[in-house]
């Protein structure tokens, strides 16, 4: 089992995806929003394109080669439209929108949508309670997607909170597939925007704490940076150190192992101290070759 945010996870899953596993990705919420009439869910996409392979996984987001005179005409309509979205991945939206609003759950809409793009592994997000991801900052409470794609992530943020999630749980497909797993990667992931909104969710950190599965991590941290995205400033923002021990940390609670960037030698023994296994490796996945290689060395750790 798989546990994904956006970009960095997306290229894992690849990875994990060529290894002779069964392979579940359990996928944040946080992210989803409305836009234009339909339901988008960044995370649960970019994970069933790239194993699709049809995702952008470079810029992290759609389609390759995708359109946009959907987008177009809208703003020819004057509708302001500072939230990107192609013409093909609004095919991917409106189908989940109309599922959803005929009753499906966002479980059966996702595993719809994989099965029709010819993605054998299943993909599940981690709740289908309405968990939104919140940000208190100095232009006001945000929705993640507000913070990072209209404000540039540029906003001071004081406080993040998961909207809706503690009145939400793990789904019972995300429940079974923990309890049978036989190891749990969470890939590289913002810890507070990604994994965050899944921790949050009532006996989530518990179920991987009583798995019998080795819980094992890649950082998304190098050094006192991510490899990209705002995750090292919402680290901050929530008292969590931005580097790979603040990640070990945070997850400290079920995580057995975690492979950091051999540019962090000294945070090994750290993160040893709390009694997890750590190994250094280039966590770097700047091709197929370096994600297949991550992955393999992340069901041998
Ligand atoms: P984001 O913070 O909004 O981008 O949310 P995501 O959950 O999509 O976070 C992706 C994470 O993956 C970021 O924190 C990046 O630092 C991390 N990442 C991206 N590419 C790589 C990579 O090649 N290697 C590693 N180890 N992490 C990566």
């Amino acid at each position: 089992v798989a546990l994904a945010g956006g970009t960095g996870s997306a290229k894992l899953l690849r990875g994990l995806a060529g290894l002779p596993i069964d392979l579940t990705a359990v996928v944040n919420v946080g992210d989803d929003a409305w836009f234009y009439g339909v339901y988008v869910c960044p995370d649960i996409d970019i994970a069933t394109y790239t194993l699709a392979g049809v995702a952008d996984v470079r810029r992290g987001w759609g389609i390759q080669g995708d359109t946009y005179n959907a987008l177009a005409a809208l703003s020819r309509l004057g509708r302001d439209t500072w939230f990107r979205l192609g013409d093909l991945d609004l095919a991917t939206c409106l189908l989940r929108t109309e599922l959803m609003g005929n009753g499906a759950t966002l479980t059966q809409a996702t595993d719809r949508i994989r099965k029709a793009l010819g993605v054998k592994s299943p993909i599940l997000p981690a709740t289908d309670g309405p968990v939104e991801t919140w940000l208190l900052t100095s232009k006001g409470e945000l929705h993640l997607q507000e913070f990072w794609v209209r404000e540039g992530g540029k906003p001071r943020v004081n406080k993040v909170t998961y909207r809706g999630a503690r009145g939400s749980t793990p789904t019972p497909e995300v429940k079974s597939a923990i309890r049978a797993a036989d190891r749990v990667v969470i890939c590289p992931a913002n810890p507070v925007t990604s994994i965050g909104p899944m921790l949050a969710l009532p006996g989530f950190a518990k179920l991987l704490g009583a798995s019998r599965a080795r819980v094992v991590a890649l950082s998304p941290m190098v050094g006192r940076a991510p490899v990209s995205g705002p995750a090292g400033k919402l680290m901050k923002s929530t008292r969590v150190r931005p580097d790979s021990l603040g990640v070990a940390e945070l997850y400290s609670d079920f995580l057995d192992a975690i492979l950091i960037s051999d540019e962090d030698p000294a945070l090994k023994g750290p993160i040893e101290a709390l009694e997890i296994r750590c190994a250094l490796t280039d966590t770097m996945m700047t091709d197929l070759v370096s994600e297949a290689r991550l992955a393999k060395e992340l069901l041998e750790l």
